[in-house]
């Protein structure tokens, strides 16, 4: 099998696609495509299910000492190899090398929280609920779960499942994003080496085709998704309609509100960096800066010098700080909110349109753009652009600044910058955002808290990782128990009362 091909990982095995279906995959810094992936068939899903499925018997009967060993090992070995994985994720991805390894160390941040299992998945006992009768409860495995992921987080949002979904006893089937497949071999690899049983984990690569099989397979019982807002809600329908358990995050439009006292060479430090890092691909980047008052005369400036000085390439390169978007059609899509932002009234304060980043011709790569003067009504506001694009709404008060988030249907990030305690903790007990920071840009919850957002960037009950990751992939089982005692025979058919 060649290395230009990326195939499906089933049953610890690597595995060739039958499927005349594939996708390119791409270098998005010279735009040349690198590498092919089989799309899987249904047959294909079915084998990783079935695989999936038998691998559940034995693995959710291994101790919690034995998984504990296999997730310890998993984290030193993702360690040792993790500029080899950040390196993975620049080639597909584009990100900068730098942000690549801030993705692998934030996924192992998971990884070690998994570690916890033992003491994560106790349950709760309580002697004599009734005289000589103890009740308690047991998390238990939901047994093969499946998950489904985006492009831009090709390491670290698998990690955000898979390890603590094993740590829980279930098995699991992961269908990756098709545009940046590589590194989820890698790691489910590295896993088998860390002394996973062959099964537990396993990897099938495809589109929607997969993706519905997953969805309709009678033997999944849960789904985690996270991707865009439009295939959340259809995952979490059809899912749900197949009587399956599905948490399924989508998108964002995160927005940043900026008061009057705050400090602004902080602001504009966190803007810019929350704005244009990873090229604004991430479910959480600052998408809208709110600028209440006096506030964005003073920092508007600031934030140019900062983009001025920003160093746009091949993310392999050391001085690069944003690497191209992933794919040609979605720098021009991106490219296309700048121009119609422009053409109903925004000011191109900074024009990244015209950018060409020398030797890399070929490359998709969009300069950092700046809009002031952004209205709620224009799409350049509505809608989740996903690239290196702000746009500066101005506000006359908190109140407003505060409408503007309400209003806007999704509600995963935000932000505010002030000096002012309490207008931000107001802040903090007001908003209607799942995640949010003071004077932070990116508030991402540590592993042992969730990752959710609230509104339409999550559909479904319960966060992602963390405590509420635990919750998802186990089920609860209650226990009422009594040793007999030949002094209570005889037939009572009363309602059990506890005494
Ligand atoms: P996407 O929704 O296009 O794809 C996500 C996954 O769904 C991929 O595996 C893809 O193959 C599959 N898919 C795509 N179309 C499908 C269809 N019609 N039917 C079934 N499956 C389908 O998302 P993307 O472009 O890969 O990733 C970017 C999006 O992900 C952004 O909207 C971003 O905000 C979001 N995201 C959200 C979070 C979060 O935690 N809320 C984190 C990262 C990314």
């Amino acid at each position: 099998m060649s290395n230009t091909h990326v195939h499906h990982f089933i049953g610890g095995k690597v595995v060739e696609s039958k499927s005349d279906k594939k996708g390119d995959v791409y270098n998005p810094a010279t735009g040349e495509v690198q590498k092919q992936v089989g799309y899987a068939t249904v047959g294909e899903v079915d084998s990783a299910v079935a695989t999936a499925k038998k691998a559940a018997e034995d693995w959710r009967n291994a101790s919690l000492a034995k998984r504990t060993s296999v997730l310890f090992a998993f984290r030193e070995l993702v360690n040792k190899h993790k500029d080899d994985i950040a390196k993975m994720l620049t080639l597909e991805h584009g990100k900068v090398f730098s942000d690549a390894q801030g993705e692998v160390a934030r996924g192992l941040e998971v990884v070690e929280f998994a570690c916890g299992l033992s003491h994560l998945l106790k349950g709760d006992m309580s002697e004599n609920a009734s005289t000589d009768v103890d009740t308690y409860n047991m998390r238990q495995p939901m047994g093969v779960v499946a998950g489904i992921t985006p492009f831009n987080f090709p390491a670290m949002v698998p990690m955000w499942m898979y390890p603590v979904a094993i740590a829980c006893g279930n098995t699991f089937v992961l269908k990756p994003s098709e545009r940046d497949p590589s590194v989820t071999n890698f790691c489910a690899e590295l896993m088998q080496q860390s002394g996973l049983p062959d099964g537990v984990l396993n990897v099938v690569h495809g589109d929607k085709v997969a993706v519905d099989r997953l969805l309709e397979h009678q033997d999944v019982s849960a789904i985690s998704f996270v991707g865009s807002t439009p295939i959340a809600r259809y995952i979490y329908e059809t899912g749900a309609k197949h009587g399956k358990r599905v948490q399924a995050l989508g998108g964002a439009k995160n927005h940043m509100i900026v008061l009057p006292d705050a400090d602004m060479d902080l602001a504009a430090d966190a803007a810019v960096g929350a704005g244009f890092g990873s090229a604004g691909e991430r479910c959480m980047a600052i998408s809208v800066l709110v600028c209440v008052g006096i506030a964005a005369d003073k920092l508007l400036p600031k934030i140019q010098e900062r983009i001025a000085q920003l160093k746009v390439g091949n993310g392999l390169d050391k001085d690069s700080q944003m690497g191209p978007l992933i794919t040609a059609a979605h720098r021009d899509k991106v490219r296309g909110y700048v121009d119609a932002g422009e053409k109903a009234g925004a000011k191109v304060v900074v024009d990244g349109r015209g950018l060409k980043v020398k030797g890399h011709e070929n490359g998709f790569f969009l300069g950092p753009c700046l809009l002031d003067e952004v209205t709620p009504a224009m799409s350049v506001y509505t809608d989740e652009i996903f690239g290196p694009v702000l746009s500066v709404v101005r506000a006359k008060s908190y109140d407003e600044a505060l409408a503007l988030i309400h209003s806007h249907p999704y509600g995963n990030g935000t932000a505010i910058f002030t000096n002012d305690g309490g207008a931000a903790r107001k802040f903090q007990h007001d908003v209607q955002v799942g995640m949010v920071g003071v004077n932070v840009p990116i508030p991402v919850p540590l592993a042992y808290y969730s990752f959710g957002g609230w509104k339409q960037s999550l559909f479904g009950d319960l966060h992602i990782y963390g405590p509420e990751g635990i919750k998802f992939y186990t089920r609860t089982k209650n226990v009422i128990a009594r040793w007999p005692d030949p002094r209570f025979r005889g037939v009572d058919l009363g309602f059990p009362q506890n005494k």
